[in-house]
């Protein structure tokens, strides 16, 4: 029984038959206590403050992308990379169905309109020789724009998401984005630590967002923050995020609607901790996936998913990918996991079903659909791993 099988696997990693296994959690083993306590001991643990400059530094430096915003959460970071690429009321904006919520909800807050685009099996992301297909058909380009042909409305950006650390098809979406006249914005939100043909993620985009939540590969408790090469838009996205009040010693001056979206500083203290041990975690966690995989080829009608071609994952998530035969035993794979206190997880439920969503454009996502069907995420911490 194939069941029986994978949770037999997964207990050679996650031994601890009393121990509930999760499928991500925080580590704190370095200078975390240290940095937040030099926090609440010298009263900065709001607004303002060193740890801020520091993170926004270190996490410039570590990502190669010249300037780093903090925010408040990924989720504000993508919605001010949306508003600052220039998607207003009205617009389309491309996104995939198989994604978390946020990346969807960020389009609506900007009153734009999500517009689903099918995912790849070789990327887990946008599937760009579909698209590039897809826009031949739909899109048509006037004065310098790309249009809808059907609904008659812009299609301003696009939101290639790194699903769980795997780098989406960069090259050949920033031609299709070059073609159409179509902004790039990365939600990097899953991916820090991942590599596209050597580079960093969040190098592609106009803009990108990465998150920095408790379940991510480092995190600040909650946090996110804004990559760009672009000056002005750094410039402007510090402004906007931190109210957009014009510099003065006493008076509150604010000539544009802004946001509190800032990272306090203790936030900020708990993050250039984590970001010292980096290497460490994606360390162990390369070796976690690598005895993963070396384990689940033993078994027949299943695979694990591992890093696209060109790409150097991160490994945020493990997944493991059912053969079509094995669809139906999938709600018995992940009862049997839980039961056993081994958390295993589907993909999230695509967007095109949710009720807000229904209604919004989408092409045929086929292939979405199908690994909805058969995606299992499996526990990922990177202190799993054993000898
Ligand atoms: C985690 C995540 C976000 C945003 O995260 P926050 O919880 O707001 O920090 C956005 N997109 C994706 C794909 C994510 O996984």
């Amino acid at each position: 029984m194939i069941e029986k099988q994978i949770l037999q696997t997964l207990r050679k990693v996650c031994s601890d038959k009393n121990k509930f296994y999760s499928l991500h959690e925080p580590y704190f083993v370095g200078n975390e206590s240290k940095y937040v306590k030099e926090c609440i001991e010298t009263g900065w643990v709001s607004s303002a403050g060193k740890f801020v400059d520091q993170f926004e530094k270190d996490i410039a430096n570590f990502t190669g992308v010249k300037y780093a915003i903090a925010t408040v959460n990924g989720t504000a970071a993508l919605h001010i990379c949306l508003l600052l690429a220039g998607v207003k009321p009205n617009d389309e904006v491309l996104s995939p169905t198989l994604t978390f919520v946020a990346t969807t909800n960020a389009i609506s807050y900007c009153n734009a309109t999500p517009h689903f685009v099918d995912s790849d099996y070789e990327t887990l992301g946008i599937n760009t020789k579909k698209l590039e297909k897809y826009l031949e058909k739909i899109a048509e380009i006037k004065n310098n724009t790309c249009y809808n042909k059907k609904t008659k409305k812009i299609i301003r950006a696009i939101i290639p998401m790194h699903t769980f650390g795997h780098p989406v098809d960069l090259t050949h979406l920033n031609k299709i984005c070059k073609k159409y006249k179509i902004t790039m914005i990365e939600d990097a939100a899953e991916a820090l630590g991942s590599f596209y043909k050597n580079k960093h993620v969040g190098n592609w985009g106009k803009l990108s967002a990465i998150s920095f939540n408790g379940n991510k590969i480092i995190t600040t408790g909650g946090g996110g923050i804004i990559l760009t090469n672009s000056k002005k838009l750094a410039k402007l996205a510090k402004y906007i995020t931190t109210t957009a009040k014009k510099p003065h010693p006493y008076e509150f001056f604010h000539n544009m609607i802004g946001y509190n979206y800032r990272l306090p500083n203790i936030n900020a203290a708990l993050g250039c901790a984590q970001l010292e041990n980096i290497n460490t975690f994606l360390k162990l966690k390369r070796k976690l996936s690598n005895q993963y995989q070396k384990l689940f080829s033993n078994i027949k009608g299943i695979k694990f998913f591992n890093e696209p071609k060109d790409c150097k994952s991160n490994f945020w998530l493990n997944v493991i990918i059912l053969n079509k035969a094995n669809i139906k035993l999938r709600n018995s794979i992940l009862k049997i996991t839980n039961d056993n206190k081994i958390m295993t997880r589907p993909a999230w439920t695509l967007m095109h079903k949710l009720p807000m969503y229904k209604k919004c454009p989408k092409m045929n996502l086929s292939i979405a659909s199908d690994l909805e069907k058969r995606l299992i995420n499996i526990p990922s911490n990177a202190f799993l791993w054993k000898k």
